[in-house]
C-alpha cells in the first residue's frame, strides 16, 4: 500500500524530499511543512510526481 511520492518545496519549486505515503491514509496529494534548504525556511512541500 505504500507508494514513493517526492515532496517539492512551493516556493522555490525545488524538490528536496523523497519519501513515502500510504495511500489508504492519504490518497490525495499530500502537503506537508519542511524545512527548505534553498528557502532557509519552513515552507510548504507538496507531493510531485
Ligand atoms: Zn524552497
Amino acid at each position: 500500500m505504500r507508494v514513493k511520492i517526492t515532496l517539492a518545496c512551493t516556493d522555490c519549486k525545488q524538490r528536496n524530499y523523497n519519501t513515502t505515503k500510504s495511500k489508504k491514509n492519504n490518497p490525495d496529494r499530500m502537503e506537508m511543512k519542511k524545512y527548505c534548504k534553498f528557502c532557509k525556511a519552513h515552507t510548504n512541500h507538496k507531493e510531485t510526481k
